[in-house]
């Protein structure tokens, strides 16, 4: 008798999208990740697979059919208008048709109950779409202690540290009290949105994490894991471990 090797869930990672500018493609589209998404869902116990932006809700609801947890990858800030706000002056590129296909796949995977890990913008956006609100820059925030957490250099992979919430999922996670994480983000939640609780925070009291509280496994995290694995940052394994896991057809 054949001995049944464990299912690996599948993992749909949302794409970006990029417009390429020289070369023989000049103004052709391109898809893509960064590979750190694909080498820690592998690592972790998973099957990778991209998400192509699509417009249409049939073929978005297909592609939720074939997969097991979804991550909403990093990229462009989230259109404000989604949170009722005017673009400031501070706003960088945003992708709006990235906004409607993650948030139209983001809708459905929620009510599915498909498990969700949102990485930096994926965050952000998970909080917008649920109904918060995002600081468009982070020099907008009113605040009298100052972390750093916009690096440009893929080297400062220990920026700055995180307090986890007593208890707390990431808590349970980590098994201890504060973490230290990359930090590639110049905006953050403003308002939480509502059914969700704060996992961490940097010690400037900015929201580093968050958690559906009466749901399935939905969670944010606004640092990178993704580029820390691929570091060999292994802590991080915990994380993308614990959202296979949940991912996993017992
Ligand atoms: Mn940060």
């Amino acid at each position: 008798m054949k001995i049944k090797s464990k299912n690996k869930p599948i993992i749909g990672i949302s794409s970006n999208l990029l417009l390429i500018d020289q070369g023989p493609f000049v103004g052709q589209k391109r898809i893509y990740v960064n590979q750190g998404y694909v080498d820690s869902v592998i690592k972790a116990g998973g099957t990778p697979i991209l998400l192509p932006m699509l417009e249409n809700s049939d073929a978005i609801l297909s592609q939720l059919t074939l997969i097991d947890g979804l991550i909403l990858s990093g990229g462009h800030d989230v259109d404000p208008s989604h949170y009722g706000e005017e673009p400031h002056p501070l706003l960088q590129e945003i992708l709006p048709e990235r906004d409607a296909f993650e948030m139209n796949l983001l809708k459905n995977a929620h009510k599915q109950k498909k498990p969700i890990f949102g990485i930096c913008r994926g965050l952000q956006l998970m909080n917008v779409f649920f109904g918060g609100t995002l600081y468009q820059d982070l020099s907008l925030r009113p605040t009298n202690k100052e972390v750093k957490h916009l690096h440009r250099e893929m080297s400062n992979l220990h920026s700055h540290q995180i307090e986890l919430e007593p208890e707390g999922l990431l808590h349970k996670i980590f098994g201890a009290k504060n973490i230290v994480t990359n930090s590639f983000h110049h905006q953050a939640i403003k308002d939480l949105a509502p059914g969700f609780a704060v996992l961490a925070r940097a010690q400037d009291g900015l929201i580093e994490s968050i958690a559906r509280t009466d749901s399935h496994w939905t969670v944010g995290v606004q640092w990178h894991p993704e580029i820390m694995m691929h570091d060999s940052h292994t802590d991080m394994q915990k994380l993308f471990e614990a959202f296979i896991d949940a991912s996993t057809k017992v």
